[in-house]
């Protein structure tokens, strides 16, 4: 792991951060932290970016019935 690409960060980046419950050194993307310890995990809107919305995929249909049509 010592030839890593200086690449821009194009995607969620990893953050590392403290779990607020029971002080475990946690990573997480995007400030965002899940502790694997006790559960903890901070809000989501915490992140530093905000959250993909369903508009964005675009692999998701918008703005017609027919992605709705299984329902
Ligand atoms: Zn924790």
């Amino acid at each position: 792991m010592s030839s890593v690409p200086s690449v821009p960060p194009a995607g969620p980046e990893i953050t590392h951060g403290e779990c607020r419950q029971c002080g475990t050194l946690i990573a997480g993307l995007d400030g965002r932290y899940s502790c694997g310890v006790c559960g903890w995990v901070n809000h989501h809107s915490e992140g530093h970016r905000p959250l993909p919305r369903a508009e964005d995929d675009i692999d998701h249909a918008v703005g017609g019935s027919e992605a709705n049509r299984l329902s």
